[in-house]
């Protein structure tokens, strides 16, 4: 499993910065990737995302609110067909 990021993300940034794997990825271009996304094949699913967003957007993937289930996708293709990791401005994660 992973955890997901879902459309509440307001793109602040707090979660990156406390992934012990480093996994989590802005995304860009922002009209088309519009919030941060998990990497889920890199997630250990350790949950020390979730408290730190002020927003509720991340989940666990088995318990994303029924509302918010069509975020699920775009967390998987923003590491295939999407810019994944090469969407970093730099570095180690963080950016806008
Ligand atoms: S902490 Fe929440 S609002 Fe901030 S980037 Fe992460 S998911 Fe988005
Ligand atoms: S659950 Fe843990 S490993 Fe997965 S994205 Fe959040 S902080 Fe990173």
């Amino acid at each position: 499993m992973t955890h997901i990021i879902t459309g509440l993300c307001m793109r602040h940034g707090a979660c990156a910065g406390v992934c012990p794997v480093d996994c989590i990825v802005p995304g860009q271009p922002i009209e088309e990737w519009p919030t941060y996304y998990i990497d889920p094949a890199a997630c250990t699913d350790c949950g020390a995302c979730v408290p730190v967003c002020p927003y509720n957007a991340i989940w666990p993937e088995e318990s994303v609110p029924d509302p918010l289930q069509p975020d699920i996708r775009p967390n998987y293709e923003f590491f295939t067909r999407g810019p994944g990791y090469s969407a970093r401005p730099s570095g180690p994660s963080r950016g806008k």
